[in-house]
């Protein structure tokens, strides 16, 4: 008998395109609407490298040093990748996240906002951007409070930010399901068309709640080497 060959990330990748069409499906959804963003944060370009080649496009990083060191030469050599960031951004460090990202899912307050509408300004770049909510009202969490998001996205409009929509982490071990139908409430409330919310563990439940990016790290890379 021959022995299995090991799963690989881009046996997986096809695993959950595979579950995203069947999740709209069921969602009635047209499949085109949901992007897979690929979670990249703590890989090896020689990880990410295969994934490209299986023609994944849409990336993830949280730390806009990593993707410094990462993304320049991987971007270089595929020229269709595009890169998200997804992680709390210093605002000191807007234009550099600017210069760098094709889109930035973690807006959660005021000073953010200045500092990227002028990074934007100065470098003549205008990079979509998802406002993050705070779901579940958490301490530790990064995001705007759901009553502070209107102030918000008024003062990103006005700072001529591309808002795409809204972006949430819901509390872990808890149902997912009643957080994202809340942002889905939300962005429709504010006429915003992008819903960025999924993970590994929850991303077809997103899907039927109207996710439009969906951000998957483990499902596709294998558990991650250390906490981050
Ligand atoms: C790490 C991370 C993910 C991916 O999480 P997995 O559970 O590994 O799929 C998604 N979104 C954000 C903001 C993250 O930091």
């Amino acid at each position: 008998m021959q022995e299995a060959t090991p799963e690989t990330s881009a046996d997986r990748l096809t695993a959950i395109r595979t579950r995203m069409d069947a999740a709209a499906k069921l969602a009635r959804r047209p499949g085109e609407d949901i992007h897979l963003i690929a979670v990249s944060k703590t890989r090896s370009v020689e990880d990410i490298a295969p994934i490209i080649l299986a023609g994944q496009r849409l990336f993830g990083e949280n730390r806009v040093q990593e993707a410094a060191s990462k993304w320049p030469a991987l971007k270089e050599r595929h020229p269709g990748v595009e890169l998200h960031l997804i992680g709390q951004l210093q605002s000191n460090k807007a234009e550099e996240a600017v210069a760098l990202f094709d889109m930035i899912h973690s807006v959660d307050r005021l000073s953010l906002v200045t500092a990227l509408g002028k990074a934007m300004q100065r470098l003549g770049r205008a990079v979509p951007c998802f406002i993050q909510v705070n779901i579940g009202a958490e301490a530790q969490k990064g995001g705007c409070s759901v009553m502070d998001l209107p102030d918000l996205l008024k003062a990103a409009q006005d700072a001529g930010i591309p808002v795409a929509g809204l972006m949430c982490i819901p509390p872990a071990d808890v149902e997912a399901a009643p957080f994202f139908a809340l942002l889905a409430e939300l962005s429709a409330r504010h006429g915003l068309p992008q819903l960025s919310m999924g993970m590994s563990d929850d991303f077809e439940t997103a899907i039927m709640l109207g996710a439009t990016y969906i951000r998957v790290g483990t499902a596709l890379f294998g558990e991650r080497p250390r906490i981050v």
